[in-house]
């Protein structure tokens, strides 16, 4: 926890960035996989105790092993997004694996529009909806090839492998709580890629592997067969590696592994629609999107993040803010602080503030330019550990990564950027998450949320980066376009760690 400090912070000019490393301009191939749902402190526990042999020889002897964050929401696909093209949720105008457009979800067609889950078959609506003002890193360098990508805009016809036949055992990993088999599709489809000339490699090959998160799921972050499925990850990069080796050209390539999130044991379930119906709301949620007369709406992401959303007077065109807000649905935010359950919420306060209210008190996030302006009444409802404090942005990882809530001031600025992110946005304590019901098989581990179980994930390279402090994984994207003597044709909010 940062000390109590009440003086603002960040003061004097931002911090100097390390240093760069000296990047070998030898790098013919940039090869990113995403562990998703590997836990920061797992993986570290693990490498100490021998127990990755592949990541500690290919990867931790000459390379890097980073401290990293994710973004808010802390969830699969949506959590891609900084990576894959460089941005927030936020900008990306995706808030989550379901969401709701309030300006569309009365107009138009009620089955397709103004709404979305990304679960199931509509998955491939995710990269339909990026939006133009987003770059991918495939659109970025077209001599690319992914696996089982659900972005994948500006990737070659043919070119994101096993991405069609995967569905079927998607639907099955999701029902037989594994995804050990996936993965091994996934990576037969590398490994087959990799048979011609090492001339003929694309420059950037994409694998995301999913074992661990649905082990995680299934059983719980720290279960024997999770630590198992970490395992089982670490014997597929050995092999990789072993395959570009033969290939002549493991000397000349840049590997970097990253998280997409972490994790938290679920013991028990808040089921967040079936409170908010009982304070006599009628609620839609997914997957029951026929037409009906309907105040509110519950989108719950991994499953410790939901989006909720109120009618105002029967209205849905836009969110609601501050005052109104709180005139016209004071009884839900009340309900809604005090649950057990609930960790906080969050909603928009007047002049592009964000209110925070939680059980014990009430904060104010600001972003005005470059800094952070954050005040709380009661106690601190994001714990940071200063009062009144005005953080420069660059200050604004290191002051809070210790924390219970790492980087929450830019997270929750990023992700009410969007105008799709809820009118109140929900998250759980962790043993909790908030859906009941409709979750089957149940889980037993939870992501989604801003807690550090969830925030923390490890970001490791091959070849050593200049980076010392923690860093954030919208810095990936301008790493691998370094790497690849690329640069971002868009504004993007990272660095690059080289
Ligand atoms: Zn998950």
């Amino acid at each position: 926890m940062p000390p109590i400090r009440d003086q603002p912070v960040g003061a004097t000019e931002p911090r100097a960035l390390p240093s760069r490393a000296a990047r070998s301009m030898d790098i013919d191939l940039a090869v990113f996989i995403l562990a998703d749902g590997f836990r920061a402190d797992v993986l570290r526990a693990l490498c100490e105790s021998d127990k990755m042999p592949n990541f500690s020889r290919y990867v931790l002897r000459e390379g890097s092993h980073v401290e990293g964050v994710t973004v808010l929401p802390s969830v699969t696909d949506v959590a891609y997004l900084p990576m894959l093209t460089g941005q927030y949720p936020g900008a990306a105008n995706m808030p989550g694996i379901r969401w709701v457009d309030k300006s569309r979800f009365t107009a138009g067609n009620f089955v397709v529009s103004g709404h979305r889950s990304y679960i199931g078959p509509a998955h491939f609506r995710f990269n339909e909806d990026l939006p133009d003002s987003l770059e991918t890193l495939f659109e970025l360098s077209p001599n690319s090839m992914a696996i089982r990508s659900d972005i994948h805009r500006g990737l070659p016809s043919g070119s994101n492998r096993f991405y069609g036949m995967s569905w079927p055992l998607m639907f099955l990993s999701h029902y037989f709580k594994r995804s050990d088999f996936v993965d091994k599709f996934a990576f037969n489809s590398l490994i087959k890629s990799l048979n011609g000339n090492a001339s003929d490699l694309p420059r950037f090959i994409f694998l995301p592997l999913l074992g661990v998160d649905t082990a995680s799921h299934a059983h719980g972050p720290h279960h024997k067969r999770t630590i198992d499925a970490y395992q089982r990850i670490d014997g597929i990069i050995g092999s990789i590696v072993n395959r570009l080796k033969k290939f002549g050209v493991w000397d000349r390539t840049h590997l970097m592994i990253a998280s997409d999130h972490g994790h938290s044991q679920t013991q028990d379930h808040l089921d967040l629609t079936r409170l908010v119906s009982e304070l006599g709301y009628s609620v839609f949620e997914h997957p029951s999107i026929y037409p009906r007369k309907l105040d509110a709406a519950v989108a719950v992401s991994g499953n410790a993040f939901a989006n909720v959303y109120v009618a105002s007077d029967g209205r849905w065109e836009r969110s609601l803010v501050g005052d109104e807000l709180e005139r016209e649905h004071q009884r839900l935010l009340e309900t809604l602080r005090h649950r057990p359950e609930v960790e906080w919420a969050a909603y928009r306060h007047d002049n592009g503030a964000v209110k925070i209210i939680s059980d014990s008190g009430t904060g104010l996030v600001h972003r005005k330019g470059e800094r952070f302006i954050y005040s709380y009444e009661g106690s601190d409802p994001l714990e940071l550990g200063f009062s009144s404090a005005s953080v420069h942005e660059s200050e604004a990882l290191e002051l809070t990564i210790d924390g219970r809530f790492p980087d929450a001031l830019e997270q929750l600025s990023q992700i009410f950027t969007s105008e799709r992110t809820g009118d109140l946005v929900v998250t759980s304590k962790p043993g909790y998450d908030l859906r009941g019901k409709r979750e089957w098989p149940e889980h037993r581990s939870s992501h989604g949320a801003l807690c550090r179980e969830h925030m923390k994930v490890p970001i490791l390279s091959n070849r050593p980066l200049s980076a010392s402090g923690p860093v954030r994984t919208v810095d990936i994207f301008p790493t691998i376009a370094e790497s690849l003597d690329l640069t971002s044709t868009k504004p993007i909010p990272g660095r690059s760690l080289w």
